[in-house]
């Protein structure tokens, strides 16, 4: 009978501290949202020079993330510069009790003419065609899977919570990369690879689409809002659609970067 009761107050303990746990401030997982800003994908240019035969769409193309943590990713094994062997990537969730845990988040590719590591298929660009009504018609042409290397480029929002004074990943290295709450990862036209091969299209104004991590690889907070759509068009006489304000916005905005690089490089924050 003793150790029966015993056993009953080893149970009357347990509920209490369990009442006790019931009533701590819950935890809950800091996710990124990831998405495309449009503002960027207005910055776009025909050109013929790029490949003998070929007519390509370039487009800058800028990925904030306005979620309630970073987009934290790191190459798993330890890998050479230049080692053009795929490399498998974790992703790091933060806790709001400041704890973490990893996940499996695809793999890092090597670019070689980038010369630096480049989370894969990042980015997907299609060409769609309007329907009446400005509706979203089918596809004329795409961008093959576009790789990125994760970096708090520019500031986009420094309103939402959690937002760093300073950028935090800042360097393409098979190491950590990421994007921080209300910055954004530029990738600029003049860049190899920032392009839809649109040879045999039609002259004619186009849905120019842009969807960040198509293949889901990340965990995030909203699934639903990776795509971007904006209008351009595309005339083979007048390559460069000329002065658009949002894209004079996007060229001074990535000129305002190229200088932050440069003095973070000179003062050696990169
Ligand atoms: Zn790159």
């Amino acid at each position: 009978m003793r150790r029966s009761y015993c056993r009953c107050f080893g149970l009357i303990g347990i509920l209490l501290v369990g009442q006790g746990g019931a009533s701590a401030v819950p935890v809950f997982d800091l996710l990124p949202d990831v998405t495309t800003n449009p503002a960027y994908l207005l910055d776009t240019e025909v050109r013929d020079d790029i490949q003998e035969g070929r007519v390509f769409l370039t487009l800058s193309n800028a990925t904030p993330n306005i979620g309630d943590g970073p987009l934290e990713v790191y190459g798993v094994a330890p890998k050479d510069h230049g080692d053009e062997s795929t490399q498998p990537v974790m992703q790091r969730i933060y806790r709001s009790d400041g704890s973490s845990y990893d996940v499996e988040a695809g793999v890092f590719v090597y670019h070689p003419t980038h010369e630096h590591t480049h989370l894969a298929n990042w980015a997907r660009y299609r060409l769609r065609e309007v329907l009446e009504g400005d509706g979203v018609g089918p596809v004329v042409a795409k961008s093959e899977k576009t790789s990125f290397c994760l970096l708090d480029s520019i500031v986009y929002d420094d309103s939402l919570p959690g937002v760093p004074g300073f950028p935090v990943y800042v360097t393409c290295d098979v190491g950590t990369q990421g994007i921080s709450v209300g910055y954004q990862d530029l990738y600029d036209k003049s860049l190899p690879d920032q392009w839809i091969d649109i040879t045999g299209v039609p002259d004619g104004t186009y849905w120019l689409e842009s969807e960040v991590d198509p293949a889901n690889h990340i965990i995030e907070k909203d699934e639903g809002n990776n795509t971007a759509r904006v209008k351009v068009i595309i005339d083979l006489e007048d390559p460069d659609p000329g002065p658009n304000p949002q894209g004079i916005i996007a060229a001074l905005l990535t000129l305002l970067q190229r200088i932050v690089e440069f003095l973070r490089m000179l003062f050696g924050r990169g």
